[in-house]
């Protein structure tokens, strides 16, 4: 019933966490009255993260280039990484402006339920990082599910062998889907008051 080039864009709304179908539709006729100009920058926006953003080869952010920027800034201490799941988690941190370490996406959390294994996230490149040898202390601020504590007991015993400390935020501090809530004396107070448990 709808024209098929509206239908289309409900439907790419409908790629969007949270969006159904009725969601869709209102996004899509709010786009329908958006003047030429406003629609152009629109898809210019989509267009240009499709062409430029990519992975960091280092740390798994998202970064236009090979090297995100926080990994290309040479003012940041290189002897702290914070674990994360997702890029979306930097920018939340970063925003407090507390941290001025190194990051390390992970991109998913180990799952042995879903079949979601060591192989499956960005955990070899954090190895080879530690590896290196210039970080001291590997810091993890994942969220306190079953996932989350999974994995940092399998990155507390792999990092065990190696000459590094291996803390975890503050407990109490609700991490990833609560993160935006974090306010900077929390997120100090939760690094300040890190556990080591490596
Ligand atoms: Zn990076």
């Amino acid at each position: 019933m709808y024209p098929s080039s509206v239908r289309q864009l409900i439907d790419s709304f409908k790629n969007l966490p949270g969006i159904g179908e009725k969601s869709a539709e209102r996004l899509a006729f709010s786009m329908v009255n958006f003047d030429k100009e406003t629609l152009t920058n629109f898809s210019n926006a989509i267009v240009n993260v499709r062409d430029l953003v990519s992975t960091c080869k280092i740390c798994g952010n998202i970064s236009e280039g090979d090297i995100c920027s926080i990994c290309s800034n040479e003012d940041r201490n290189n002897g702290m990484i914070f674990v994360v799941e997702k890029p979306k988690d930097i920018f939340l941190f970063e925003k407090l402006g507390v941290y001025k370490g190194r990051y390390h996406v992970l991109g998913g959390l180990l799952s042995p339920l879903e079949g979601i294994g060591p192989d499956d996230i960005n955990l070899k490149s954090l190895l080879e990082r530690v590896r290196d040898g210039k970080v001291k202390e590997v810091i993890l601020a994942l969220k306190p599910s079953v996932e989350g504590e999974t994995t940092m007991q399998y990155i507390r015993k792999v990092l065990s062998e190696m000459d590094v400390t291996v803390s975890k935020i503050a407990t109490g501090v609700p991490i990833g889907t609560d993160m935006e809530y974090i306010d900077s004396l929390t997120l100090e107070l939760a690094i300040d008051e890190r556990k080591d448990i490596s």
